[in-house]
């Protein structure tokens, strides 16, 4: 991703030097994303069928959370709005006041998202912003190793060179300390003015030559472990993730073309790597495809991720379970963040100051988010949920929830990437319920009636209905290649 956005911005005056091993080859998981995925591959100029089709892709709408408040129920994330404004105050508000009144239903009802996907339904949201097929937006699943092969490809017709070789080590500048060249185990040595350390969780660049340092986040999201397996599909494409809390993490199902993407992401302190293999075995829709792997991470961040001269994106940078599919799309925000504010030979400090900056609060922001799942649910079933019934819950996450508690009042921050509507899923979904709805939905006049929020329901059903369903869709659209 990142040489292949480089190439296309800056490849006819900058050279670019892209090294990989493949005998050490990717992380290979990764392929369930959120909506501005569309925009990267937008800015890269690629059209969505011919992706789709090169990396077996199907859409995403949101993820269904299963068990994750008592064990037994569930709820939808939804990418997208609820419902429609009423007189440009948020639907959301309007609902809550006649939801605690008991006058109508679960807020799942009134998301397009939801009422497409809960029928395995899809089409292109309707450029009509009158039309309720209008308010809900996607992403994709799509084979995380299709889509770097493809972006390869992408960023050598660009005019990036790719080196195939290991690094061995890095040498540094005597007087500044920066990195000055990496050498190949074979003797070759890449000599650069800009390292963008993609090496993956042992961020060779970043920590082994700068020795950064990390930043350990394991008591807010103890998950530690994941063990992954495709499995054969077994029936129709559905448009969303699926996230199965378990006995000491979570299951995670993602339905591509060819084939579902299934891992257990746990905490080695509650179950053993046995447990959690047996577990998601008998827990496929099919046939596993493939040997199951084992992945160990810590999650937190770099302390910089802009050092010197060193730039960490991807796993190098940070990780956070993949809970809320955030992986990839902060691999996009550093892309575009360093092409932003990108440095020319004088390498001025202040520039990584700001990148280092932004990419910390985009980080913390969506790891209060990850923890509200952990830390709202009213799990004691097991260790783990015991452990996260006691967890400290961040200052920041706090103030918001008690926002929500007291008043119901969303207050994502702007340019937050979970926006309002998508706090108000996963509080609800989890059980973080208002004792008052907002004071505005008593004082003011034009109330809509509990009879107008059902209109909104009627017509997500009836939008939905209108769409074609999601397998026939894609097989129409952008059917890939058989394997
Ligand atoms: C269990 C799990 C599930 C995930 N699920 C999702 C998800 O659903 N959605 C999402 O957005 N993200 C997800 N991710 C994250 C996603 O997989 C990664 O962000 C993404 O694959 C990018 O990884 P990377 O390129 O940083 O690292 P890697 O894939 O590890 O790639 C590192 C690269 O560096 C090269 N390299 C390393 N060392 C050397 C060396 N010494 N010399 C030369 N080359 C070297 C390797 O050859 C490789 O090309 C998940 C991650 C995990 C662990």
């Amino acid at each position: 991703m990142t040489a292949a956005a480089l190439a296309e911005a800056v490849g006819s005056t900058v050279a670019i030097e892209l090294v990989e091993s493949e005998a050490i080859g990717t992380v290979g998981v990764g392929e369930a994303t959120i909506p501005p995925i569309r925009h990267f591959n937008t800015r890269l100029g690629i059209d969505e069928r011919t992706f789709l089709k090169e990396t077996q892709g199907s859409y995403k709408l949101g993820i269904e959370f299963v068990g994750w408040r008592t064990g037994s129920d569930s709820y939808f994330h939804p990418f997208g709005q609820f419902g429609a404004e009423f007189d440009q105050t948020p639907f959301y508000q309007f609902w809550l006041a006649e939801h605690l009144a008991g006058r109508v239903g679960r807020i799942d009802d009134y998301s397009m998202a939801w009422g497409a996907a809960k029928k395995g339904r899809f089409c292109h949201p309707s450029r009509d912003r009158a039309n309720m097929a209008s308010t809900f937006d996607y992403a994709y699943h799509f084979d995380a190793t299709l889509y770097a092969a493809f972006l390869r490809r992408y960023a050598e017709e660009r005019g990036a060179v790719r080196t195939e070789g290991r690094i061995g080590s890095a040498q540094l500048d005597p007087e500044t300390g920066s990195v000055a060249s990496a050498r190949l185990e074979d003797g070759r040595t890449i000599e650069g003015d800009l390292f963008i350390d993609c090496s993956g969780f042992g961020g060779l660049l970043i920590e082994k030559a700068l020795h950064t340092g990390y930043e350990d986040w394991s008591h807010w999201l103890p998950c530690n472990r994941a063990v992954a397996v495709p499995c054969e599909k077994t029936g129709p494409m559905l448009p969303y993730t699926r996230s199965t809390a378990r006995e000491a993490g979570w299951q995670w199902r993602i339905p591509l073309q060819h084939r579902t993407g299934n891992g257990y992401v746990h905490c080695d302190a509650f179950i053993s790597e046995e447990q959690a293999t047996e577990t998601l075995l008998s827990n496929l829709d099919g046939e596993p495809l493939a040997d199951v792997r084992t992945l160990r991470f810590t999650t937190g961040r770099r302390r910089k991720f802009w050092h010197r001269n060193v730039v960490a994106i991807g796993l190098s940078a940070g990780f956070m379970e993949p809970l809320e599919s955030t992986s990839l799309h902060l691999i996009q925000y550093g892309i575009l963040r360093l092409l932003a504010l990108l440095p020319d030979q004088d390498m001025d400090p202040f520039l990584a100051a700001e990148y280092n900056r932004l990419t910390a609060q985009e980080y913390e922001r969506i790891r209060d988010f990850l923890v509200l799942h952990y830390v709202a649910t009213e799990r004691r079933d097991t260790e783990l949920w015991r452990y996260c019934a006691q967890t400290e819950v961040p200052d920041t996450l706090t103030y918001k929830m008690e926002q929500f508690r007291r008043h119901g009042v969303l207050s994502a921050e702007d340019g937050e990437l979970f926006r309002n509507p998508s706090w108000l899923a996963v509080y609800l979904g989890q059980g973080v319920v208002p004792r008052k709805a907002p004071a505005v939905t008593k004082l003011r006049s034009g109330v809509p009636s509990a009879e107008r929020i059902e209109d909104v329901r009627r017509a997500i059903e009836a939008a939905a209905n209108d769409m074609p369903m999601h397998e026939d869709f894609v097989a129409r659209y952008a059917a890939a290649a058989q394997r």
